[in-house]
């Protein structure tokens, strides 16, 4: 029997919050369908580290056997100088004792394995014109009118600007680009492990991925949030001057390499009406922080949680759920730019001093500090 529009769900994004807002959806019994800016599916992108409440939400899902599957075997994380030489590095072992539990993966492996289980429809080359409470246009020109639409389109999110207008985008000084490619003897150079290069305000970073593949990342200082019109030959200006293998790596940037400025994303109200925000697209909180992917999947469970509790108040109880957590997060983060991105090269020498000890537990519990926040989504208030 067909729904009626009070039952029928639009999630605009198919990434990690919204496929994921979709997958808890369609089992509390709603009529989801799920709309895509992209052409396809976006596969492969860059590696995150996945844990903390993300995980434990996979689990639930039951997607921790897919998601082990396409963990990627890093075994460390090593500074090297320009002529490729070690500064200092930290084992997976001693990453592991920090970060209990961390599944290492591609971004675009995480979103398909969510997808992989989702029966709702997702319609690719679509994104939303207008928004009027539930009553939707579509950039095909199509209507459609809904009891629920979830704003899952990341942080430069087109459903946050129509609903709510005003930027609350926080830039954090940086631009970052991530892509990969095929080199089967790079890759076997580079190995499983995630090597980086950093000189003051630069990093350079890369590690095979798999079947000869190679992911890369770069990060810069700019004081402009302005994107580029050409990532491309910005990165190259940027970088150009760095040794070690970055000639090779920007020899082979993609024309549709991923590029970003690193932002979060800071709103007093994540809903309004029928509408509620996800993922970055209310609380990003910037690959500094390293937790988004997991604050996402956390977030749209909480908000399918509270919906099923009855429609009134649950965008505010999933609020208030989620929001501590997503604040501590971008606290953490913006501490966090000294370790990622370190201003001086004292300050690099003082965080490789780090990894080189890493092996001690004393050194262990102070990077544990440093690096990895203890992100706790609340409970529901009985
Ligand atoms: C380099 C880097 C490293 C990171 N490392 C980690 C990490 O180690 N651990 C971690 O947990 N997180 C990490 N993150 C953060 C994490 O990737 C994000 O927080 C997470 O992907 C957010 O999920 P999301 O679904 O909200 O947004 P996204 O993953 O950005 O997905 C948004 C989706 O919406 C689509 N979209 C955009 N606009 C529209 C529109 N107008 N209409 C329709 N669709 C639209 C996009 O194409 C995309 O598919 C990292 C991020 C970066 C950039």
């Amino acid at each position: 029997m067909p729904k009626s529009n009070a039952q029928r769900a639009l999630v605009v994004g198919a990434g990690i919050a919204g496929l994921t807002s979709a997958w808890w959806l369609e089992r509390a019994g709603w009529d989801v369908l799920v709309v895509e800016r992209a052409p396809s599916f976006r596969e492969g992108g860059y590696m995150i580290d996945f844990f903390g409440p993300g995980h434990e939400v996979a689990r639930r899902m039951g997607l921790l056997p897919a998601l082990e599957e396409r963990r990627a075997p890093i075994s460390s994380v090593t500074s090297v100088d320009a002529s490729g030489r070690r500064r200092g590095e930290i084992s997976a072992s001693a990453y592991e004792a920090v970060a209990t539990g961390v599944i290492s993966l591609l971004r675009g492996d995480l979103a398909s394995v969510v997808r992989d289980d989702l029966r709702s429809p997702i319609r690719y080359g679509t994104t939303v014109s207008s928004i009027d409470d539930g009553w939707v246009t579509f950039s095909d020109g199509s209507c459609a009118s809904f009891g629920l639409v979830v704003g899952a389109d990341g942080v430069h999110s087109r459903v946050r600007e129509l609903v709510f207008g005003s930027s609350s985008v926080r830039y954090l000084g940086h631009h970052t680009a991530a892509f990969s490619f095929r080199d089967p003897l790079l890759s076997e150079r580079i190995g499983y492990r995630y090597q980086m290069l950093t000189v003051p305000h630069r990093m350079v970073g890369c590690y095979a991925v798999r079947d000869g593949s190679m992911a890369a990342l770069m990060l810069f200082r700019s004081p402009s949030a302005a994107l580029p019109a050409d990532p491309v030959a910005t990165l190259r200006s940027r970088f150009g001057d760095l040794g070690w293998i970055t000639p090779s790596l920007l020899s082979v940037v993609p024309e549709d390499v991923y590029y970003d400025t690193v932002s979060q994303v800071d709103m007093p109200v994540w809903h309004r009406g029928k509408v509620v925000l996800v993922g970055d697209a209310c609380g990003a909180v910037s690959l500094f922080a390293g937790h988004g992917a997991s604050l996402a999947m956390a977030g749209a469970s909480v908000l399918a949680e509270e919906l099923s509790f009855g429609f009134d108040g649950a965008f505010s109880r999933y609020q208030a759920r989620m929001k501590p957590a997503v604040e501590h997060t971008q606290e953490f983060g913006r501490r966090f730019i000294g370790w990622m991105a370190p201003s001086s090269e004292w300050r690099i020498s003082v965080r490789d001093w780090a990894f080189r000890l890493s092996g001690l537990p004393v050194v262990r519990s102070l990077i544990r500090g440093s690096v990895v926040p203890d992100v706790e989504v609340r409970q529901r208030a009985s």
